[in-house]
């Protein structure tokens, strides 16, 4: 029955998607008319949830969350006749949520990684990510090899990529549990590093930039550690929302959306 169900659906939708070409007043998307297909949890709604301290991609201003991913997410959410809905959670806990559902999507400046993969499917990527190495200004640490080889205290934010390399075995290019230390926020172990706390902070490029700039007296390496793809992890078994959202990924950086949309937050440098 089920399966009756989704051929049907999918049916409808090639109808939909046949009856678009043919249709000249029809204004409708290809990932909109693909929207018979897709369920999601409330209807009329797409849940994305975040953790909105990881700027430029969320963050607050005022009592709005804003930024990359909120821009780009309500800009799919729209392509799918959907309105966004966000939610503000550790982000720690953004995977299993989604896994469980309890949300549509997970949008936090995400990395696709393998592990995550076992639990979640992921959008097409729409953006790259950089592990950076904060450090004090005057930091006798100058590059990655120096923080791997010495006793210095590495902060990281909870569960994130950087959290995950850094307190992998020296082996496997970490420092090891023993000199991790974890935050909620990015921004708690910087301000952690600022007090000499810590002795560097392993974080995305972007978010990064930003605490540098307001938190005085810091600096990032020159050497990145490791480059990343951000994308939307979805619900495994919702695979007709994630053609949805790439149909609509793939629509909003054909036509420029999504170049002008990071663009605007992440200016080209020269
Ligand atoms: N890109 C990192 C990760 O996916 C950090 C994301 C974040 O802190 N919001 O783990």
């Amino acid at each position: 029955m089920k399966t009756l169900k989704r051929i049907a659906a999918g049916i409808l939708s090639t109808a939909l998607l046949l009856g678009m070409t043919s249709c000249a007043a029809a204004n409708q998307t290809e990932a909109a008319a693909n929207s018979a297909a897709f369920t999601t949890i409330e209807s009329g709604k797409l849940i994305m949830a975040t953790n909105a301290f990881f700027p430029p991609y969320e963050y607050y201003e005022g009592d709005k969350v804003v930024g990359i991913d909120v821009e780009i997410a309500t800009a799919v959410a729209q392509k799918l006749g959907l309105e966004l809905v966000i939610e503000d959670v550790e982000f720690d806990s953004i995977i299993a949520g989604v896994q469980g559902g309890k949300y549509d999507i997970g949008c936090a400046g995400m990395t696709v990684t393998e592990d995550r993969l076992k639990s979640v499917n992921f959008s097409t990527p729409y953006a790259t990510g950089i592990q950076s190495i904060i450090v004090k200004a005057d930091s006798e640490i100058t590059d990655i090899d120096k923080l791997l080889e010495g006793d210095y205290k590495v902060g990281v934010q909870s569960g994130t990529t950087g959290d995950i390399y850094m307190s992998s075995s020296p082996e496997d290019g970490g420092v090891g549990e023993d000199r991790i230390e974890r935050y909620a926020k990015g921004n708690d172990a910087v301000i952690a590093l600022s007090s000499g706390k810590i002795d560097a902070v392993v974080i995305d490029n972007e978010p990064a930039k930003a605490f540098v700039k307001s938190n005085d007296g810091l600096k990032i390496l020159d050497t990145p550690y490791t480059v990343e793809d951000y994308a939307m992890a979805i619900n495994k078994d919702n695979v007709a929302l994630k053609d949805a959202i790439n149909q609509a990924l793939k629509e909003l950086t054909d036509d420029g959306t999504i170049p002008a949309i990071i663009n605007k937050y992440i200016p080209a440098e020269g």
